[in-house]
């Protein structure tokens, strides 16, 4: 699931060997400046760029460096794979030729997965099933929106119950249990040393027990002294199963710890006990404050998952029901906001198995039919969602006036959020809420629905990292076979969001949405900037029809202006749909939360720089 920085280059292969890249380069002709691009089985995360140059192979070791840019030994950094081909394209900078020809895959080679794609994988989703009870779909889009975070947590955990971790045990001790039963070389155990939370490796060699001790960088990652560096101990362990890389020998067989020795396959840590968290909301532009999560760890932000509104139907039938009683609803006074149909209040819905904070739409009693029609039609559309980044409606009710019930999401609209918050939200974390954004959108496509009004006021967030797409009042459902909805009137239209094919010819579809959505981001790097500034609509429609479009907000990465720029594609034909506009979100979002933090990487030099010997 988790996306290689270089997935997307046609010459990266994936973790191929030096001779299958060999044989790759040969079949494509040798001509000079010929190369690819490979996963490097030594370093996690680096690559190999081989080349060829006078009928002769040259491999490069590409690392990735803790703050994590790219480069060849001696060479300058980079930001990507990408990048730093681009780079070596143009100047050979000690390589023996610039990079001339890509050696591109063919269709049927299929970019071949590393030896820790899988194992990683499977953590992962033993991670969220333990920690937050997910399964299927919830589990998937958890992943999905969340996976550099996850790998992070894991990182810190995933060793506790492996067979050959045997905790906090004495040099003696690990030796005992190395020496008892059979001897063979490269028998293994990881302990931990002391109360510091580094590591110790003991195996047994030639019937003798060696101890080497396992670095752990202020980056978090694990290492041999002079060796490789991990995200994690059990990578760590596995790859020594495969190379030596500085002990006397491969590790093989697990000396297995006492739990371990009674279980076939390792288990994952049970999700950590529930302590306080040290999660402290965001304010509101109006001071009011978001509900944090529970037993949510101090060392670690909120995740969506941790929120009940993530996963709310514990029992499905129980709660996503259409007909609420007015006795299961206490309405509090507090307004969260106001529309024409009246307002949104604060509540609290009670259901046999605890209650649930929620906003209720109220329609303003004297209300004419129309409106009431229009507050059904929104709730028939939302009654057919269920997605994490979309708000849920829990029901409907009909008493004292007619009230859509939906989950809540306290800390409000988004442009309000950022234009509140400008110094504390960081460029990583829009990215982040603007991939969840596109993931809910994407889940509407491929439903077949339009929202025909999304824009940051319509995007409401639960806490910082945790966004939800509401507003489902212009919403339609299409038809099986059409994909578009054709409006016989216009109306009160947003139209600085609204696509050139809206405007004219009044047809919505998922492509003028991917429109909007990026007006939504452009508000959203902008921190809650106003779209086109003064100008009117006619003004906008001129501007666009014209071929200008908004200019990048300041601070504003280059490539989500690009993925901003696809979004305002003229033609619709040609438009990217939200399958699209996931995945480069997807791709930016994971690769900019994978990389570590200028501080973290200086911090992390220098406590390489002191690490103890070999024990
Ligand atoms: P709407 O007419 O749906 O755009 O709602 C008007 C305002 O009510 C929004 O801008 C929000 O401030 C607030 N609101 C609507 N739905 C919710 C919700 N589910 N949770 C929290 N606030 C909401």
């Amino acid at each position: 699931m988790s996306i290689d920085p270089a997935a997307e280059l046609p010459f990266f292969y994936g973790s191929i060997s030096r001779s299958d890249a060999e044989q790759h380069l040969k079949l494509a002709g040798m001509a000079d400046g010929l190369f690819l691009l490979r996963q490097c089985l030594r370093s996690l995360g680096g690559y190999v760029l081989s080349v060829v140059w006078n009928l002769e192979f040259s491999h490069y070791p590409v690392e990735k460096q803790l703050n994590g840019t790219y480069c060849i030994a001696g060479g300058k950094p980079h930001c990507g794979p990408a990048e730093l081909c681009e780079f070596y394209s143009k100047d050979p900078d000690g390589l023996v030729c610039i990079l001339r020809k890509p050696c591109l895959r063919s269709p049927d080679t299929p970019i071949k997965a590393g030896v820790f794609d899988d194992l990683r994988e499977n953590m992962l989703r033993e991670y969220v099933r333990q920690t937050w009870s997910l399964e299927g779909e919830s589990m998937e889009q958890a992943i999905i929106s969340q996976a550099p975070q996850l790998e992070k947590l894991i990182a810190t955990t995933a060793h506790e119950k492996m067979p050959w971790y045997h905790g906090k045990i004495s040099r003696q001790e690990g030796e005992r249990r190395l020496y008892s039963g059979v001897q063979p070389d490269g028998k293994f155990l990881v302990r931990d040393r002391d109360d510091s939370g580094t590591f110790a490796l003991s195996m047994m060699y030639g019937k003798t027990v060696y101890h080497y001790q396992i670095l752990h960088d202020k980056s978090g990652k694990y290492s041999m002294p002079e060796g490789t560096k991990f995200d994690t101990i059990w990578q760590l362990v596995e790859y020594q199963k495969m190379k030596p890389d500085g002990l006397v020998t491969v590790l093989g067989e697990s000396c297995l710890n006492g739990k371990a020795a009674a279980e076939k396959t390792p288990n994952l840590p049970a999700p950590r006990p529930g302590r306080t968290n040290g999660y402290t909301p965001a304010p509101r532009a109006d001071g009011a404050v978001s509900k944090p999560a529970n037993n949510v760890p101090a060392d670690r932000d909120v995740l969506p998952m941790d929120c009940s509104g993530f996963n709310p139907y514990h029992n499905p039938n129980e709660v996503r029901r259409f007909n609420i009683k007015r006795n299961q609803l206490l309405i509090d006074e507090v307004e969260l906001g106001s529309g024409n149909f009246g307002c949104v209040k604060k509540g609290v819905l009670k259901t046999d198995s605890g209650q649930i904070d929620v906003a209720i739409k109220v329609l303003k009693s004297d209300n004419e039919k129309l409106v009431k029609e229009e507050m059904m039609r929104e709730a028939e559309i939302m009654h057919q969602l269920s997605n994490p980044y979309i708000v849920r409606m829990l029901g409907l009710c009909n008493a004292e006036s007619l009230m859509l019930v939906m989950e809540m999401a306290s800390a409000g609209p988004l442009n309000k959020f950022l234009s509140a918050n400008k110094d504390t939200v960081t460029m990583e974390n829009i990215v982040n809420l603007m991939h969840q954004v596109s993931v809910g959108m994407k889940y509407l496509e491929e439903k077949n629905f339009v929202h025909r009004d999304l824009a940051a006021r319509n995007v409401l967030l639960v806490n910082q990292q945790f966004a939800k797409i509401s507003d489902f009042g212009l919403s339609k459902a299409l038809g099986a076979d059409d994909n578009y909805y054709k409006a016989r009137t216009s109306g009160k239209w947003p139209l600085k969001w609204y696509a050139p094919e809206c405007i004219h010819f009044h047809k919505f579809s998922s492509k003028s949405d991917v429109w909007s959505f990026g007006i939504t981001m452009w508000e959203a790097f902008s921190y809650g900037g106003k779209p086109y500034k003064k100008m009117k609509g006619m003004d906008v429609m001129r501007f666009i029809d014209g071929g200008s479009r908004m200019e990048c907000p300041s601070a504003c990465p280059e490539r989500m202006y690009t993925v901003m720029k696809e979004c305002w594609t003229y033609k619709h034909e040609e438009r990217p749909d939200f399958k699209k506009v996931e995945e480069s979100m997807r791709s930016y979002h994971f690769s900019v939360s994978n990389k570590a933090k200028p501080e973290e990487a200086a911090a992390a030099a220098a406590a390489a720089a002191v690490a103890e010997p070999v024990e």
